[in-house]
C-alpha cells in the first residue's frame, strides 16, 4: 500500500476530551475515528488490524470444533421475558426501542437466550451433542462509563461461542479446552507474558467463571497473583474461604490493575431449562442441555494491544496482527533515481507475499521517522539516495529499535511470507 494514496493522515496532537492512551495513539495514526463518545470508526489501517485478530481469534475457535453462524442484532422481547432478562432492573445496559409497527424491540447485548431458543429447533437426542457455535456480532451496550477509548464502547464486535453438552463432565472437558485456545490466542497477539486466567464470579451454576486479565495500569479490574503457584483472581472474588479452598496465602499475593480481555462462563442448565432445550438421553429421559459462554472482544483486544505494548514514540503492532509487517520509507524521493529504487523495493517485497506499507509520500525524513515510530509497523526500511550508492538499505526493528544495513538479497530473505506469524 501506497502511503500516498491512503486517505486517511496522521496527526501530532490527539483530540483533547480522549484521555485514554489507545484511543488518542490509534486516532493520531488514523487507525480509529471517533463518532462520539463510545463509538468509533475503525478506517482502513485499524480495520486490517482487527481483521488480524478476528483472524486469529476464528482459527482457534475451529480448531475447538466452533460452528460460526451471524445472528441478529434485533432481539425479540419474548425470549428474554422467559429468562427474566428484559427487566431493566436485571440487566442495566439495554439499548430498546419501539417498533413502528408496534411493540417493543431490543438490541442484544449477548445472545444467550436467542440462541439457546434457536438450538431447541436442531437438538433432541444425546446423538445431537455436543455442539458449539459461535459468531463475530456487534453487540449494544447502554454503557455509563465509556471512558477507555475502544476498550469500553456502546457498540462493539464480540466474539461470542456457546456450548452445549450432555453433561457437566463434557461440559468441563471443553470448558479448559477453550481456557487453553484463549491463552494461545493472547500469546499470539503478543500478551502472553501479562495475561492471566483469573478467578472470577460464576454466577448461579458455578462458584467460578474464569476471565482473562491482561496487567495494565489502563485496566478497570483489580487482580491478585500468586507467581509461584501461577493463580490469579479478581478482587471480587478474593475472600478468606476462596484463598483457603486455592491454597493461597495472602501474603504471596501481588495486587494489579488490570483489562479483562475475555470471559468463559458456565451457565449449567440456567438457559436450556427456562427456554426449552432439552435432549432425550440414552436412558430416553427428556433433560436440559447443559451450556456455557465464552467471549472476547476483539476491539478491546486490539485497545489492549496499544496499551500494554506501546512506548513514548507510538504504536508497536507484533507481525501476527500488525497492519503492514514492513514499512518502507522512501527518501530523496525528488531524485528520480532514488524514487526508482525506492519503488523497487517496494516492489520486490510485494511481490514476494510480505505485507509492505511504503511511505512515498513527500515530507521531510524527521516527519516520515516520526509517523513510521507512531504508526508501529514491526520493521522499518529505508530506501535513500546514500544508501541507493553503497547499495545496502537501513533495517530497524520497532520493538528494540536495533538497526542493521542490509543488501537487497539479504532484505529480502529477511522476510520470508512464511515467517510473518
Ligand atoms: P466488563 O466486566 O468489562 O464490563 P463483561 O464482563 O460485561 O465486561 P462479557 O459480557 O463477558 O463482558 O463480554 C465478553 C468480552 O467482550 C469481554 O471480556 C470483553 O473482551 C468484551 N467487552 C465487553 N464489554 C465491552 C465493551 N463495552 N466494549 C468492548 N468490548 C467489550
Ligand atoms: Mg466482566
Amino acid at each position: 500500500m501506497r502511503q500516498s494514496r491512503l486517505f486517511t493522515k496522521t496527526r501530532k496532537e490527539a483530540p483533547s476530551d480522549e484521555v485514554s492512551k489507545n484511543a488518542q495513539l490509534l486516532i493520531r495514526g488514523g487507525y480509529i475515528y471517533k463518532e462520539m463518545a463510545g463509538a468509533y470508526v475503525y478506517l482502513p489501517l485499524g480495520l486490517t488490524v482487527f481483521n488480524n485478530i478476528i483472524r486469529v481469534i476464528r482459527e482457534e475457535m475451529n480448531a475447538l470444533g466452533g460452528q460460526e453462524v451471524t445472528m441478529t442484532a434485533l432481539q425479540d422481547p419474548e425470549v428474554w421475558r422467559v429468562s427474566g432478562r428484559w427487566n431493566d432492573d436485571v440487566v442495566d445496559i439495554w439499548f430498546k426501542s419501539q417498533l413502528k409497527a408496534g411493540g417493543e424491540i431490543g438490541f442484544g447485548n449477548t445472545h444467550e437466550e436467542p440462541l439457546t431458543k434457536l438450538m431447541t429447533q436442531y437438538i433432541a437426542s444425546y446423538k445431537d451433542l455436543p455442539k458449539y457455535v459461535y459468531q463475530f456480532q456487534t453487540k449494544f451496550r447502554n454503557e455509563t462509563r465509556a471512558k477507555s477509548g475502544i476498550m469500553r464502547t456502546r457498540e462493539f464486535i464480540m466474539k461470542d461461542l456457546y456450548s452445549f453438552s450432555r453433561n457437566e463432565e463434557e461440559f468441563r472437558e471443553f470448558y479448559e479446552r477453550c481456557a487453553e485456545a484463549y491463552l494461545s490466542i493472547f500469546k499470539k497477539v503478543g500478551l502472553g507474558d501479562i495475561t492471566y486466567r483469573t478467578f472470577a464470579s460464576g454466577g448461579s451454576f458455578s462458584k467460578f467463571s474464569d476471565e482473562f486479565q491482561t496487567v495494565s495500569d489502563a485496566g478497570e479490574d483489580i487482580i491478585y497473583i500468586d507467581e509461584e503457584k501461577g493463580i490469579a483472581l479478581n478482587e471480587e472474588v478474593k475472600t478468606p474461604e476462596v484463598l483457603a479452598d486455592l491454597g493461597i496465602d495472602e501474603s504471596n499475593l501481588v495486587q494489579k490493575k488490570s483489562i479483562e480481555v475475555g470471559n468463559i462462563f458456565p451457565l449449567g442448565t440456567k438457559y436450556s431449562a427456562a427456554l426449552g432445550l432439552q435432549y432425550k438421553n440414552e436412558a430416553g429421559e427428556s433433560v436440559p442441555v447443559v451450556m456455557g459462554s465464552y467471549g472476547i472482544g476483539p476491539g478491546r483486544l486490539m485497545g489492549t494491544v496499544v496499551e500494554a505494548l506501546s512506548d513514548e514514540k507510538g504504536i508497536v503492532w507484533p507481525a501476527s496482527i500488525a497492519p503492514y509487517l514492513v514499512h518502507v520509507v522512501g527518501l530523496n524521493l525528488d531524485d528520480a533515481a532514488t524514487r526508482e529504487w525506492a519503488d523497487g523495493i517496494y516492489a520486490s517485497l510485494t511481490e514476494r507475499g510480505v505485507r509492505v506499507l511504503y511511505d512515498d509520500r513527500d515530507l521531510r525524513a524527521g516527519e516520515k521517522f516520526a509517523d513510521a515510530d507512531l504508526l508501529g509497523m514491526p520493521y522499518r526500511v529505508v530506501a535513500s539516495s546514500r544508501g541507493k550508492e553503497e547499495g545496502t538499505f537501513e533495517v530497524v526493528e520497532r520493538k528494540t529499535g536495533e538497526m542493521k544495513k542490509v543488501s537487497e538479497a539479504e532484505l529480502l530473505g529477511m522476510f520470508t511470507p512464511d515467517e510473518e506469524d
